[in-house]
């Protein structure tokens, strides 16, 4: 029976890929699903005294259709001309753009943080401008920032990516704040009531992994009724895009879908996962996979388009009777 509630664990890009094609395959069923997603707020950051979070961000614009598609980030048809204003007066980062239109978004969520909302509730009334068909909610509404451990010291993961493009290697990752916080109204009960839990074909790392994190949540996961089924963000070895590569191999993984799908690991062994989609070029992985307890199948996992982003998304959704 098709799931009537469905609840997706993800970051950023993958994470709005992806969901683009599960609402395109819920609207083709005679009664589509409801779509929760749970999303990252590791990558957050307080900017020219603005509250940023470029997940949440990425998501919203993608399923509003207002994204940047080229670029990846930001807003279709953005400027530029606050933030040179801002570099001229030496506030924020100068290797950080906002956009004018993005701006925006960051000025009315700091705002409605200013008016004492909590982000979830922000989000809500950001995301309300427009008919997403999918239920944004943060992983929390603590603030909860990863920072990337370097030979030079610990920096926010937004410097460690859009300063140094991850070139400086990655020791570990710490989640600031992450041991006092506390999931965000919804979220533990989208885990637990939903009839389908999808981890997106996110960064394991730092998109999945601070969700996860987030005291409750990976518990939540691992007691869902509902079976819970990945899909894999390496393909053939190799990141779509990003730096999850550099993340893995900080952790001390192997970048491919084998490793990756064994990090995360199987439920009925300790970890978050009954089924782990991987792309066709790691079909040999299948075998290994399903010797550790998790159903595995084979199938494309590059979203080129709405069909084919649809056919992933009906791929997730069957693996697991
Ligand atoms: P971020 O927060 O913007 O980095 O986005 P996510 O963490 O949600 O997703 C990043 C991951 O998405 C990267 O590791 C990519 O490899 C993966 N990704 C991007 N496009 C695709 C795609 O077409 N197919 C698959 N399987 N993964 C993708
Ligand atoms: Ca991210």
């Amino acid at each position: 029976m098709a799931p009537r509630t469905i609840t997706v664990l993800g970051g950023g890009v993958g994470n709005a890929r992806f969901l683009l094609g599960l609402r395109e395959y819920a609207r083709s069923l005679p009664e589509p699903p409801e779509i929760t997603a749970v999303v990252n707020v590791g990558d957050d950051i307080w900017l020219a005294g603005l509250r940023i979070t470029p997940d949440l961000d990425t998501v919203m614009y993608a399923l509003a259709g207002v994204n940047d598609v080229a670029r990846g980030w930001g807003r279709v048809g953005d400027t530029e001309r606050v933030s040179a204003e801002l570099k001229e007066w030496g506030v924020g980062w100068p290797w950080f753009t906002l956009g004018d239109l993005d701006l925006g978004a960051h000025i009315t969520r700091t705002s409605l943080l200013r008016d004492g909302l909590p982000l979830s509730a922000v989000v809500a009334r950001m995301t309300a401008r427009w008919p997403l068909g999918v239920r944004l909610v943060p992983s929390t509404d603590d603030e909860v920032e990863t920072y990337v451990v370097t030979d030079d010291g610990e920096l926010h993961f937004q410097e460690w990516w859009t300063r140094h493009r991850a070139a400086l290697p990655a020791r570990g990752f710490v989640s600031r704040g992450v041991s006092s916080a506390v999931p965000a109204p919804g979220v533990l009960e989208a885990i637990e009531s939903a009839d389908l839990v999808l981890l997106a074909p996110s960064n394991p790392v730092v998109s999945l992994g601070p969700v996860l994190e987030v005291p409750g949540v990976r518990d939540a996961v691992r007691q869902a009724s509902a079976p819970v089924v990945g899909l894999s963000p390496i393909i053939g070895g190799a990141v779509v895009r990003g730096m999850a590569d550099q993340c893995l191999t900080a952790v001390g993984v192997e970048t491919s879908a084998l490793a990756v799908g064994q990090y995360l690991g199987a439920r009925s062994a300790g970890g978050v996962l009954d089924g782990w989609l991987v792309d066709e070029v790691d079909a040999a992985a299948v075998p290994e996979l399903e010797a550790s307890g998790i159903t595995a199948r084979a199938v494309p996992l590059w979203f080129r388009d709405a069909a084919s982003s649809a056919a992933i998304a009906r791929a997730a959704v069957e693996l697991v009777g």
